[in-house]
Parts: C-alpha cells; structure tokens; sequence
C-alpha cells in the first residue's frame, strides 16, 4: 500500500480534445464553459493538501450541464490511451493490493462533481470489487475522508499492517492482522476508515489463509536441508524484496516480516513435527 506517480497529462488539453469530438450541441454547451472547469481544476490543485475543503461546485453552468460532463468520460477516442496509461500505473489495485485494477475510480464521484469526470488526478485506477464498495462515498458522516487519495495523500512508508503468527498448544499455526500505526495523525485516520470500509483487514485474513500453507511447505522443505539460520536468511532475502518493490505494507511483505518477527514463532515451528492445518 503505497502512493502512485501521477502521470504527465496537460488535463485542459485533454479536456479540449475530448470536447472536439462531441457533437455540435454538446460541444457547443461545454465550450461556453471551459473557463469554468479550468477554474475548477485549479480549486482541486490548490487543495491537493486539503482534499477535504473540495466540495461540490454550486455553479449553476456545471450543474445544468452534468450529463454533458459526465458524457466526457467512456469510450470517447482521446480518453481511451489515458485510461490505459492510468491502468498500466500499477499491477496491484491501490485501495486493496489484492486484485489487478481493471477500472477507472472517481475519487470525487461524477455524479456531484461532474466537471472532474475526465480529471486526471481525480482518476485512481482500482479493481472493480473496490470501485463497487467505494461507489460515491467521499466523506462520512462527520465530513471526514473515507478513502485514501493515492496520488496526494502522503501515506507512512512505515510499517502499520502487521501480522503476527503464534502457535497453539496442538501445533497449529494461528495469526492476527492489525493496524498500529506510530502516531495518531489526520492520515492514519483516513487509513484506519479506508481499511474499515473496504474490509481489508479480514481480506488480508484470507490471503493469508490462501498463502500460508504454501510458506509453511517450504520452510517444511528447508528444515530437513539447512539450519535454522540459513532458512531465516531465506526468508529475510524474501522479505527485502517484496520490501523493496511493493513496500511494508503489502500483504505479502507483512506475511515474510510476521514470519520472522512473531516472537517464537518461527523457532517453534522449525522444531516441531509437521502439521497442516492452518487456522
Ligand atoms: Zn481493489
């Protein structure tokens, strides 16, 4: 779970250029207001910092023109290879880290801010199960962010998802996910409702549950061909490079380093007798 590079795009060009291909009334009814869009896109820029003072626009020319706006966003010929770039900008979906994005989310939905229909930085690519929880869901009920805004919120590099493994009195591999963040900022808010609200935290469960016994095996493998030692370096080389390509806070990054630092865990389980079961 990591921030993305937002892509090099002029967005009043682009804007422009899928207006050109409306036909000659709509294009005529969006023309009339291109300064205002463009005075919108420099509301959205001027609060990237403060994502939460941008509410929908009152302006009765976006509002009367909405399907218009909305219309810019689908098939049209000069939004298609910006939605591609956009899918291609990572291979995990970042609101989850579990599936491949294959949409296009409004972080700030069309349908109360039309004008950022075909924004760039208001375009976050996702997977569709995600898409579908976040739908137009912005702020909660106390006007606080939901959901991460992966090109400007500045999310922790640190770790805050861990996962710890501890063994039973019958041999069988338990774990717990959570969060524990540092400090208590305005952004570890936002995540804590992100996780909430996408239910990360037991889908994180169930990737474990999926992966786990594939790990155990292998470490099953090593005990009977290297020591103790060597089969921690394994996993610590293992652990540096998902750290390093998808950062602490992946899933699997998590799984490696709950692997090597559960207290006990792994000692206990290299000395043990195997058993399957994973709970
Ligand atoms: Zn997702």
């Amino acid at each position: 779970m990591k921030n993305l590079t937002l892509p090099d795009v002029n967005n009043i060009d682009l804007w422009k250029r899928i207006v050109s291909n409306k036909h000659l009334d709509p294009r005529r009814r969006l023309l009339a207001i291109e300064d205002r869009i463009q005075n919108r896109y420099q509301t959205y820029l001027a609060n990237n910092d403060n994502l939460s003072t941008i509410k929908p626009s009152t302006d009765t020319a976006i509002i009367g023109n909405k399907n218009d706006l909305i219309s810019c966003y689908g098939d049209n010929v000069n939004f298609v290879p910006v939605k591609k770039q956009l899918l291609s900008l990572s291979y995990k979906c970042p609101y989850c880290c579990i599936n491949r994005p294959n949409t296009l989310d409004h972080y700030f939905d069309k349908s109360e801010y039309p004008e950022f229909s075909v924004f760039v930085p208001n375009l976050v690519p996702c997977c569709s199960a995600c898409n579908g929880t976040k739908s137009t869901y912005v702020f909660d009920e106390d006007g606080e962010r939901i959901f991460l805004h992966y090109y400007y919120d500045h999310i922790p590099e640190y770790q805050f998802v861990f996962i710890r493994f501890n063994i039973e009195s019958d041999g069988i591999p338990v774990f717990s996910v959570y969060l524990d963040f540092m400090e208590a900022t305005d952004i570890t808010g936002v995540i804590e409702r992100h996780f909430s609200k996408l239910s990360l935290l037991s889908k994180y469960e169930d990737c474990v549950k999926d992966r786990l016994p594939v790990f155990l095996s292998q470490i099953d493998s090593y005990k009977n061909m290297m020591p103790a030692n060597a089969i921690k370096e394994i996993l610590t080389v293992q652990y540096k490079s998902f750290l390093e390509n998808n950062g602490a806070n992946y899933w699997e990054t998590c799984i490696y380093e709950g692997l090597l630092n559960s207290p006990n865990f792994l000692d206990q389980y290299l000395t043990q007798e195997k058993v399957c079961a994973v709970s």
